[in-house]
């Protein structure tokens, strides 16, 4: 069934220019990046994002690292685009992370994890109004 995602990539992998490098496994995975963007987060923006997390330990430095740099947001489409791309991307920790994966190929740490997706279809929809309007994404 085709579905939609949102993906980050995050600023570790913007820093070192690996944007392109990550749609090419997005790609090759045979999702659609249906619209992305390249932005700044502010502070209110990133907190609000991961809100869920904001009782854990590293909140405070997950706010900080995702505003530290320009990340790449973007809506991934294909058929179970939320599983695929988590397939896709690996385990949240590298070092767990299998081979070929986006983060076993790019991320440095279990924070500087390279990419965000979507842990659910209904987390996807609410995380795409986030950042972009239902026009600027192009199917
Ligand atoms: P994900 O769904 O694989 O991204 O993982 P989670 O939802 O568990 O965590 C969200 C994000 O928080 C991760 O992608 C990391 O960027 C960050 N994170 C998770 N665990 C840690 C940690 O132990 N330390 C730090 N600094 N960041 C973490």
């Amino acid at each position: 069934m085709a579905e939609r995602t949102f993906s980050i990539i995050k600023p570790d992998a913007t820093r070192r220019n690996l944007t392109g490098k990550v749609n090419a496994v997005i790609e090759d995975a045979g999702l659609r990046i249906v619209a992305q963007r390249r932005i700044q987060m502010t502070r209110a923006q990133a907190e609000k994002f991961y809100e869920i997390h904001k009782e854990r330990p590293f909140f405070g430095e997950l706010v900080d690292f995702m505003i530290s740099a320009p990340v790449v947001v973007q809506v991934l489409e294909g058929d179970n685009a939320v599983a695929r791309y988590r397939d896709v991307m690996g385990a949240t920790n590298p070092a767990n992370a299998a081979d070929g994966t986006i983060r076993k190929l790019y991320a440095e740490s279990v924070g500087e994890n390279s990419v965000h997706g979507s842990d659910s279809a209904d987390n996807a929809a609410i995380e795409i109004v986030q950042f972009f309007k239902p026009e600027e994404i192009v199917g």
